[in-house]
Parts: C-alpha cells; structure tokens; sequence
C-alpha cells in the first residue's frame, strides 16, 4: 500500500479558516477583550479569496463558465488578486478594472498573476465612461463568454462571508461575542458576518467602519444618498462613493468614521505592537475600535472581534513607506528626527 502524500489538491482548498488572534498591546489598558480575524492568512492574502471562490463556483455549478470564460471585475486590487489566482489553477483568462488609487505594488502584483489589468481614473463619478465601473461592463458587453463579478452589486458576495467568516467567527468565539467591527466596502464582510451572527444571537452588535469622503454612514442614518460626503481619500477598499447593493445595511447598527492619517498610524501600530504587519484598513478597523472606546462602548464583558481584511505587504509604497508618510504630512517633526542619519 502506498503512503498517503498529506497535501492540498491546489492552493484554492487553503481559502477560509483563518485565525483569531487575540489583541494584546493596543488595547492592554482597555476593558474587555478584543481578537481580530485576520484574514491574510487565506493563499491571497486578503478576505477576498471567499468571494473570488464563491462566485465563481456559483457560476460553474449554474454552468456559466467553461474552459474559454474570460471573467471580469472592478477591483482595488484584493478581489483582483483573489480572481486572477482562481483563474489561474482552474484555467480561466481574467481582465480587471481597477482604481488608479490601487498602490503600485498591487497593480504589479495583479500582472504578475496573469490579470490584464486597466487602470481607470479613481476621481470621476461612478456613472462617468472612465470609472472602473463603466470600464468594466464595456469589457464584459465586447468579450464573448465572459462573466462580470460586479462584487459591489452581487448578493453572492454577502453569501460568501455568511457561509463561511459569520460561522466561523461563531465557532472560535463559541459565541462568546458582543460587537463586530468591520470595515465597509462593498460592504459584503462586514453584512454578510453579520447576518450569521445575528442569526445565533440578537444581542450582536455590528459597527461599519467607513472613511472621511465616503458616502456609507449618511446612508445608513439618513437612507440617502448625499453628494456632498464625497471628496478625494487614500485609504483603498474602504468606503465608497456610491451605495453598493451588496451591503445589507439593516445588518449594520453603526458606523464610525476614521481618517486616512489616524489609520495609516494605527496600521503601523499594529504591525509594530502586535506583530501582525496588516494593511491599511486594519488600521482603520483598529482605529475605530479606539475612537469605540474612547466612546464608551465597550466594557469589561465585551468580546470584541475585528476583522483584519489583509497583509501589509500590499502597502510598501504607502503606509510602510516614511516617504510616503511624509508627502501626506503624516510624519511629525519626532518622527523625522528619529530618522536622522548616524554620522561617522
Ligand atoms: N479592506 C480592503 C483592503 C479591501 O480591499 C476591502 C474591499 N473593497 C475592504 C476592506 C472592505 O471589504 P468589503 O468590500 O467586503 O466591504
């Protein structure tokens, strides 16, 4: 008899199942307990590969896609990454429209995975020809056998993290949570989660962590839509400038707002403290989970999981970069100082 091989059929078996892992430094002098999930743990670094698998397993099981489908998306980078990845081991071609704000590394990144990527305009409306959004649709209406993830507009986004981070999450808390803090994009994380565990327990409360530029928390309070909440921001995947049909905004109890400077800080706190090196809206989701504190909304009987979307590596040109930090008038004068060459 031969000896069973203990391996994975292809890197795909590896999505979901990431761990919890307990926040130990940041919130030390907090009351209550505070674990994130952190999703940089699934093969593509980030909370987008249980997406990227769903629906495109959806589509085979509803037999939309054979061997010559080209399947399409607009992406900040992550979703394209989780896409070109699945394409690859199960033989599809992939274009992806994606934001000029997406940092270089993960332009580069979503070439080097085979993608045909566009580059569109990051500032000009949702509706105007050049969106990534419009750029996108073109793309699927002018190439035969494709599909279109619309990930922003597709309820099966949702249902991806309602299958899998919602019971997950339930499972390695053993339902030992009060809040749920998670950033909002498509808003396919943070409604999807939240709808699970509100399903095994009411009591969960569910805070939206959205961006200075961005339309979502006037939505949720006013349920309209508000032009004048949009202007120019840098953190990437989180918020939004129209109201995507993916969130499920009656899930939601709250949103708080955070700013790109504060979160770019926090980002690199984490990684510095915590030793987990996390992208920008970790330290976004951490800054909020903060400004909750500070708030007062959490006590000693609160558990509180936040959701860590992806992995720092994304940022070396941005947060991770002093450069960087300093053109965005991010770094004070201590920091500079700090950097100061040693003399010989
Ligand atoms: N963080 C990052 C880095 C993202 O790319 C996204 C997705 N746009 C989010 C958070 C938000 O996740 P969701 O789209 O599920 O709301």
């Amino acid at each position: 008899m031969k000896n069973k091989i203990n391996a994975y059929n292809n890197v795909l078996e590896l999505i979901g199942n990431t761990p919890l892992i307990k926040i130990n430094n940041i919130t030390s002098s907090f009351k209550g307990e505070y674990y994130a999930k952190v999703e940089a743990f699934n093969p593509g670094h980030s909370a987008k590969d249980r997406i990227a698998i769903h629906i495109i397993e959806e589509a085979e099981r509803k037999g939309i896609l054979n061997e010559d489908s080209t399947i399409i998306e607009t992406t900040s980078g992550n979703t394209g990454f989780s896409i070109a990845m699945a394409s690859i081991v199960k033989g599809y071609k992939c274009i992806l429209a994606v934001s000029s704000k997406s940092s270089p590394d993960k332009i580069d990144m979503l070439r080097s995975m085979g993608a045909q990527v566009y580059v569109c305009p990051a500032h000009v409306s949702a509706d105007d020809p050049r969106s990534y959004y419009e750029v996108a649709k073109r793309l699927h209406q002018e190439t035969e056998g494709s599909i279109y993830i619309n990930q922003y507009f597709n309820e099966l986004n949702r249902q991806a993290h309602y299958l899998s981070t919602g019971p997950e999450i339930w499972e390695q808390t053993n339902g030992n949570i009060t809040h749920l803090v998670a950033c909002s994009g498509t808003g396919g994380t943070i409604s999807g989660t939240a709808k699970y565990l509100k399903e095994q327990n009411p009591n969960v409360k569910v805070i939206g962590v959205d961006a200075f530029g961005s339309v979502l928390k006037k939505y949720h309070e006013t349920r309209e839509f508000d032009a004048n909440e949009i202007y120019p921001y840098r953190i990437e995947g989180l918020g939004k400038n129209l109201i995507p049909g993916a969130t499920d905004f009656d899930t939601i109890d709250k949103f708080i707002k955070v700013t790109d400077e504060e979160s770019a800080h926090t980002a690199r706190e984490v990684s510095g403290t915590e030793g987990l090196f996390v992208g920008y809206t970790s330290g976004a989701a951490m800054q909020a989970v903060k400004q909750l504190y500070a708030e007062g909304e959490f006590d000693a009987n609160s558990r509180v999981v936040i959701i860590f979307p992806d992995h720092g590596s994304r940022y070396m040109s941005k947060i991770y970069s002093d450069e960087w930090m300093e053109a965005q008038g991010f770094l004070n004068a201590v920091k500079t100082e700090e950097k100061a060459e040693i003399q010989f």
